[in-house]
């Protein structure tokens, strides 16, 4: 026997985490995600199943009655669920949009949330970042929040603000200095902690049939009042905070991508040896098996850069290039090996009961959400080569 290679060493580590969280996913096979799909529903008994199993407060200190892991273990738990044929965008925002309520937060806003979502009474899921007419432009988003006394109050509109009707809580960049009086662009934003418990009067949800079935949304404001103990950090510094938690997103979709890689890999490499066409394995054919091959290279090569910039994030290094690099690698990767898998299954690649259309639609997203290719390539192109800003 072939001694295991240390990049298979690579993708089995963390073993205490990958173990407990299979047999977790097992119980949610592939007819529990196609009927899901299916009905366009969300997966709550996954997600309350997660919860209940702590999963989903890893990156909660211990003193808040989380399980105060690192991103690279936080990591592996959603590559596991992607790897496993699931959909970890159900919930992975709780992960990602945790660290500007711990880096940033006061320590009244930490007791009166975290212990909650640690015991998995209450979500932070839902993220509201992205306007209709600034797009990838964040830094001029529009949504306004003014004080008046004890309170915020908050006008304009979101859109594919996720998660929202599956969340307790919601973190919300707005402005609250107006564009044309900041010095820098980065400048007069602000973070919010909605708490979307009680209905909160002035704020309309407008669902967006998508895709990958992915529970997303427009979200319009009319004059909701949030308290002012719910601004996150200091005023106008709100950008800042959300950059900080960017590495880590880019990070966690990294592993996600490369669980649905090594999914989709797995399952043309299977299907090749079964499906016997011209009295031969599909499989035996170099025209099927190379495409698989070079996609498993490429993903082997996402990984290593994942764990590269979990590890420089877990340490306190910078790692904006890596996390960067890490999530067009891992999500670039997983596309070719989505496209190689659905042409092994030729025309049962497109049939829903082989789950190959579900996850090729899944996975596609991650070329365009969080950050989209382009972007990614702008960043690297000025913070990481220093050319000019392209923008
Ligand atoms: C299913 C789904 C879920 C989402 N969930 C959330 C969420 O929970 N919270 C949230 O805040 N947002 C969310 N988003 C929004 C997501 O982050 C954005 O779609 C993404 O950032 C791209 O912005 P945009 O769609 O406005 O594209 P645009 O900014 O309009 O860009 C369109 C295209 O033009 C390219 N482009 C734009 N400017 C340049 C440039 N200067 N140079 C080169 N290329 C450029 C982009 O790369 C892109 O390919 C979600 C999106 C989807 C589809």
């Amino acid at each position: 026997m072939l001694k295991e290679s240390s990049l298979s060493q690579q993708r089995n580590s963390y073993d205490e985490i990958r173990a407990p969280v299979r047999s977790l996913c097992r119980k949610f096979d592939s007819g529990y995600w196609q009927k899901v799909d299916e009905e366009r529903e969300y997966p709550e008994a996954f997600v309350q199943a997660l919860t209940e199993a702590g999963w989903l407060s890893a990156l909660i200190p211990e003193k808040y009655g989380g399980a105060g892991l690192n991103v690279s273990e936080a990591s592996v738990i959603l590559e596991e669920i992607n790897r496993s044929g699931g959909n970890s965008g159900a919930c992975h925002a709780q992960m990602y949009v945790m660290g500007t309520l711990l880096r940033h937060g006061s320590e009244e806003q930490k007791l009166r949330y975290l212990p909650d979502i640690a015991k998995g009474k209450i979500r932070l899921q839902s993220f509201a970042v992205t306007e209709p007419t600034t797009g990838s432009d964040t830094t001029q988003l529009k949504t306004f929040a003014k004080r008046k006394n004890d309170v915020y109050l908050i006008n304009g509109q979101k859109v594919w603000t996720s998660r929202v009707q599956h969340s307790d809580l919601m973190i919300l960049l707005a402005r609250t200095k107006k564009s044309e009086e900041v010095e820098k662009r980065s400048d007069g934003l602000s973070v919010f902690l909605i708490d979307l418990r009680e209905n909160p009067k002035g704020m309309t949800v407008k669902p967006i049939r998508n895709m990958p079935n992915h529970e997303t949304n427009e979200v319009f404001f009319d004059d909701l009042e949030v308290p002012v103990n719910n601004l996150i950090g200091q005023e106008n510094e709100g950008f800042r905070y959300i950059l900080d938690g960017m590495n880590a997103e880019r990070i966690l979709i990294a592993a996600e991508c490369i669980g649905d890689g090594y999914w989709f890999t797995d399952k043309a490499t299977q299907y090749s040896k079964d499906r016997i066409v011209f009295n031969r394995p599909i499989g035996k054919n170099q025209g099927v098996q190379f495409p698989i091959a070079r996609s498993f290279v490429n993903l082997e090569a996402a990984n290593l850069m994942r764990f590269k910039a979990a590890e420089l994030f877990d340490i306190g290094d910078s790692c904006g290039a890596e996390a960067n690099m890490a999530k067009l690698l891992a999500s670039e990767a997983a596309w070719e090996a989505a496209n190689s898998c659905m042409q092994t299954f030729g025309g049962f690649g497109f049939a829903s009961e082989y789950d190959v259309e579900r996850k090729f639609r899944e996975t596609r997203l991650y070329q365009v959400a969080p950050i989209s290719t382009n972007l990614i390539l702008a960043y690297i192109g000025e913070h990481v080569l220093g050319m000019p800003r392209s923008y």
